[in-house]
């Protein structure tokens, strides 16, 4: 973070000063006492389980100069000698206000990302594209909420030529909240699915709600779409005051790759027509999603003057985010640890993947999916009839996941289906099972902590 003075951090966050400290400036700003810097605000914001004002102190030890605080709270000034003490109506809103302010000092171009799935996917491409030729800001790990957005754009610093934001959501108005702080010029929503759905109600909601990131495009921005997926492509009717580009496989969008092949576990290969010649791109990543996001990380390559090779080049060396996908080969198995997180969409990408490994059986260790609401059943079971042809063995862990188990019996798996209801059944299952070449997805909702699964067969002699 560039150097601060106070007054007019109170002035951004509309705070009114009830004691002056000794230093007039901050050099960061952390809502997280344990984890704080020598000059730093210290923002309290109130969580379900913990209250932050409890850890003013604490924050103050550890070297924070000025604190925000809540109208109405005790506070003990006397404790907090030599401190910046602000008060604030809301704590939250004055961390969105004072990132808002610190945005708006840098010029550079702004890109969010949002949509149901692969969101940090696609911003670890971008970035990683980007990055082949200019210094890139980008979320840490999945800080992609209404705090972690505020808290990445402090990171924001004189050398950064272009920042790269992911932005989540689960409800209506909150992309609309980090578009606002944002700004972005160049806009991306990698697809519509079923995640988040429990909120929203309908598929048309979660694209309405996604939908919010275009809000303050101008008529130079532009919203880059998944023009492959069926409810995105329907704005292609749509006029906007912002320019839009779909891409996808389908040659009817503006960008798509030609001579597409699939590698396998190497991943793709595939041209791309620009300025009237051809360009081969590899993506060292299995997976067709991984081809999408490849795709919207060459136009914003491109978009940003970059030559054709460093764009290719930035592709290339492209890892994902741990547990995303990532292919473990431990003794005479494969392992995929895609644990981070699922959702009906994601799980059938992940199974496409499995399908195409190269292996003796594929053994899908599938948990659940949370915050489906009324859809779990149902994206549950078509979960489940995808496994039919695509494993050799499944094992449901966990509530509802037994709604996956059920579908594939009844859709023709039938012998090979087992139903564990923690982790650790999980794994006795598998450690009876598992055969020599054996290829095991490993995947559920971040909530399963399905790593663990993962972790004990890396463990295995
Ligand atoms: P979250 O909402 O948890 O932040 P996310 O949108 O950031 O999720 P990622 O973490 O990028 O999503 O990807 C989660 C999983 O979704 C990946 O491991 C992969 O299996 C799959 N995935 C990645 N990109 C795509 C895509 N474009 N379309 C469908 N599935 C994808
Ligand atoms: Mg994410």
């Amino acid at each position: 973070m560039i150097k601060q003075c106070i007054e007019d951090i109170v002035k951004a966050c509309n705070g009114k000063v009830v004691q002056k400290g000794t230093k007039d400036y901050i050099e960061g700003i952390s809502t997280d006492s344990r984890n704080i810097e020598k000059s730093s605000l210290f923002i309290p914001l109130i969580g379900e389980r913990f209250d932050g004002h409890d850890f003013i102190e604490v924050a103050v030890k550890n070297g924070a100069s000025a604190v925000l605080y809540k109208e109405g709270k005790k506070i003990d000034s006397e404790a907090l000698k030599d401190i910046y003490i602000v008060e604030v109506q809301n704590t939250l809103e004055a961390l969105q206000a004072i990132s808002k302010y610190y945005r708006d000092l840098f010029d550079i171009p702004f890109i969010a990302i949002t949509g149901s799935t692969g969101k940090t996917s696609t911003k670890d491409m971008v970035s990683g594209v980007l990055s082949c030729k200019y210094n890139v800001l980008k979320n840490i790990g999945n800080l992609n909420n209404h705090i972690g957005l505020p808290l990445t754009l402090f990171n924001l610093a004189p050398h950064h030529q272009m920042a790269v934001l992911e932005m989540g959501m689960s409800g209506f108005g909150e992309i609309l909240n980090l578009t606002e702080i944002a700004r972005p010029s160049i806009a991306v929503i990698t697809n519509i699915g079923l995640a988040h759905i429990e909120h929203l109600g309908s598929r048309e909601n979660i694209m309405k709600a996604k939908m919010e990131i275009a809000n303050y495009l101008s008529d130079e921005d532009y919203l880059i779409l998944n023009g492959d997926n069926d409810l995105l492509k329907t704005l292609k009717r749509q006029k906007t005051s912002y320019k839009k580009v779909f891409f996808g496989l389908d040659t009817s969008n503006d960008f798509y790759p030609k001579n597409l092949i699939d590698l396998g576990e190497e991943g793709f290969s595939f041209d791309m027509e620009i300025k009237g010649k051809d360009y081969n791109f590899v993506i060292k990543q299995p997976g067709i999603h991984n081809v999408y996001n490849a795709l919207a990380a060459i136009w914003i390559g491109l978009q940003s003057k970059m030559e054709v090779e460093a764009i290719a080049e930035g592709l290339m060396n492209y890892t994902p985010s741990k547990m995303r996908m990532e292919v473990i080969q431990h003794h005479d198995i494969k392992i995929i640890n895609d644990a981070y997180n699922a959702s009906p969409d994601s799980m059938e990408a992940a199974l496409s993947v499995l399908a195409n490994m190269k292996g003796n059986r594929k053994i899908a260790v599938l948990g659940d999916m949370f915050e489906m609401g009324d859809f779990s059943e149902k994206g549950h079971r078509a979960v489940g009839a995808c496994t039919v042809d695509k494993t050799d063995v499944l094992i449901a862990v966990g509530q509802e996941a037994k709604w996956i188990a059920e579908e594939a019996m009844s859709q023709g798996l039938k012998n090979q289906v087992y139903v564990a209801s923690t982790n650790k059944e999980a794994v006795e299952i598998l450690n009876n099972i598992i055969k020599s070449n054996d290829v095991i997805l490993v995947k559920g909702s971040r909530g399963m902590a399905m790593e663990e699964i993962v972790h004990r067969l890396q463990e295995r002699s």
